[in-house]
C-alpha cells in the first residue's frame, strides 16, 4: 500500500523506471513512446546526458544558494540566453519553479506596476473562456476553465472572460478568418469599456492553446488587434507560453509567429524540458524601471526562485536545442506528424478536427462531423483512449469537461524535438488504433 497522496488515488499507476530518448519503460520492463511529454514538458526526450553532466557539475559546486543572498552564474546566463532570442522590450527574466508560480507572480508585477505609477484603480484582469493559466488560487482564478474553477469558486477573484479565438468552432458560416480573428479580439474592448479600463490591469492568454483544447492557434490578425486594444487602452499584454513556448510550436517563443511583442511572457514546462522544475516570466524594460524607479522592489517571491541546478539544467537544455538546431526539426517533423494525422484520422467520422503548429498538435473528437455536437461527456471518451494508449505503450494526452465552457473530448500530442520518422509512424499507428478501438463501440 502506498502512502503517497496520488492526485487520483484510485488510479494504478506503473512504477516509471528509466528513460531513454522517447521512451519511458517501467519496473516490468514495459516501454511507452512520450508523445505528449507528460503534458508538453519532455522536449528533449529523456536521459540527455549534456543536461546530466551540466546538473552534475553545478551540483558539484554549489547546489542551492538563496536568491536574497546570491545570485548565481547560470541563472545570469541563462537570463542572458532568454532575453537575447526574445521579443526586444522584453529585458529582465524572473525565475520561478513552474507555470503556476510564473502566472502569479505576472498578475502581482501587473498590480504593482499600475500602484507604483498612481494607477491604483487598475486591480482586475481579463482572460478567455476555456483557458488554463495554472492551479493556484490566483492562476485559477484567472482562467476561464469552469471545471477546475467551480469547486473553490469562492475563493477566485472575478474575471470577465472573453471568447478565444477557436476557430473550429467559434468562426461562424460565412465569415472569412480575418473578420473571424478582429471580431473575437474585439471582444476584448468591449470586456475593456464593461469592466472600465481603468480598473484593468492586464488581458492575459496563451499565444497557442493547449491544456484546454488540444493545440489551438489563433489566426492571423488576431494578436495584431489584441495588442492595438491593449495599447489604446492602456492596459499590460500577459502572454501565457507555459506550454507552448521554448519551441514548441517551432519558435523559441510562440509569440514571435505572430509578430507582437507581449508587456509580460511566461514560460515554464519545456524551459527546463523536465530535467529540473523551473518557470520564468520576462518582463519589459518599462515595467521593470517603473519598480525600480518606484519603491526599488518587486513584492514577491519564493525559496527556490533561480534555483541553481534548476537553471544549469535548463541553461544545458536550450543550448543543446540551439546547437542541433532542434527548432528546424519541431517545424519539419511537426508538418510530417499533422499530415500522417490527417491521413490516418481525417476521415474517421469521430474525428472533427486536427490542428496545431510545430509539434504541437490537437485531435478533437465530436458525435457527429456535421453538427460538431460533442461526445456525451459521460462517456468519458478522453479517459478511455488515455488508458487504452497507455495499455498499448502510447503517452498522449486526451482532455474532456464535463461543464458548459469546456467542450468536448480532445487529444493533445507534443512529442520530444528529437523524434524520427519511425517515431512518427509509431505514434500514428498506435494513436489511431487505440482512437478506431474506443470509438468503433459508438453509434455513427
Ligand atoms: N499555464 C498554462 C498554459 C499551462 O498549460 C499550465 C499547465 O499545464 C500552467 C500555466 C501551470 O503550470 P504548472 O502546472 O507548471 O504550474
Amino acid at each position: 500500500m502506498t502512502h503517497v497522496f496520488h492526485r487520483n488515488p484510485r488510479a494504478e499507476l506503473p512504477v516509471a523506471a528509466r528513460g531513454e530518448g522517447p521512451y519511458i519503460y517501467d519496473t516490468s520492463g514495459k516501454q511507452y513512446l512520450d508523445a505528449s511529454g507528460g503534458a508538453a514538458v519532455s522536449c528533449l526526450g529523456h536521459s540527455n546526458s549534456s543536461v546530466a553532466k551540466a546538473m552534475k557539475q553545478q551540483i558539484d559546486g554549489i547546489s542551492f544558494s538563496h536568491s536574497g543572498f546570491f545570485t548565481n552564474q547560470p541563472m545570469e546566463d541563462l537570463a542572458d540566453f532568454l532575453v537575447k532570442r526574445a521579443p526586444a522590450n522584453l529585458d529582465r527574466v524572473y525565475f520561478v519553479s513552474g507555470g503556476s508560480e510564473a502566472v502569479e507572480a505576472a498578475l502581482k508585477l501587473a498590480r504593482q506596476y499600475f500602484l507604483e505609477k498612481g494607477e491604483t484603480s487598475r486591480t482586475r484582469f481579463i482572460s478567455r473562456r476555456q483557458s488554463y493559466h495554472g492551479n493556484t488560487i490566483g492562476a485559477l482564478a484567472a482562467g476561464g476553465n469552469q471545471w477546475r474553477r467551480e469547486p473553490y469558486a469562492p475563493l477566485l477573484m472575478s474575471v470577465p472572460l472573453i471568447s478565444p479565438c477557436y476557430e473550429y468552432r467559434e468562426k461562424k458560416n460565412g465569415e472569412t478568418e480575418w473578420d473571424f480573428g478582429q471580431r473575437v479580439a474585439g471582444e476584448l474592448e468591449t470586456a475593456l469599456l464593461d469592466t472600465g479600463p481603468e480598473n484593468v490591469c492586464a488581458f492575459i492568454c496563451e499565444p497557442v492553446v493547449g491544456a484546454t483544447m488540444g493545440a489551438v492557434p489563433a489566426v492571423k490578425g488576431y494578436f495584431k488587434r489584441i495588442r492595438e486594444i491593449c495599447d489604446q487602452y492602456g492596459v499590460l499584454f500577459i502572454a501565457d507560453e507555459v506550454m507552448c513556448g521554448m519551441g514548441r510550436t517551432g519558435s523559441l517563443y510562440a509569440v514571435e509567429q505572430e509578430d507582437v511583442a507581449p508587456d509580460i511572457l511566461v514560460t515554464a514546462k519545456g524551459l527546463g524540458a523536465g530535467y529540473q522544475p523551473i518557470g520564468a516570466m520576462l518582463v519589459s524594460e518599462g515595467i521593470f524601471t517603473t519598480i525600480v524607479n518606484g519603491s526599488g522592489f518587486f513584492q514577491h517571491g519564493h525559496t527556490y526562485m533561480g534555483h541553481p541546478v534548476a537553471c544549469a539544467a535548463a541553461l544545458a537544455v536550450q543550448h543543446y536545442i540551439e546547437d542541433n538546431d532542434l527548432l528546424s526539426s519541431v517545424r519539419h517533423r511537426g508538418a510530417q506528424l499533422a499530415e500522417a494525422l490527417t491521413s490516418r484520422l481525417g476521415n474517421n467520422p469521430f474525428v472533427g478536427d486536427i490542428r496545431g503548429r510545430g509539434l504541437f498538435q490537437g485531435i478533437e473528437l465530436v458525435a457527429d462531423r456535421m453538427t460538431k455536437e460533442p461526445l456525451d461527456p459521460s462517456l468519458k471518451i478522453h479517459a478511455k483512449i488515455k488508458s487504452a494508449a497507455m495499455a498499448a505503450g502510447l503517452m498522449c494526452y486526451p482532455m474532456g469537461g464535463t461543464i458548459d465552457g469546456q467542450r468536448g473530448d480532445h487529444i493533445l500530442l507534443a512529442p520530444p524535438f528529437i523524434i524520427n520518422d519511425g517515431h512518427i509512424e509509431e505514434i500514428v499507428d498506435k494513436l489511431g488504433t487505440v482512437i478506431d478501438e474506443i470509438v468503433g463501440s459508438l453509434p455513427s
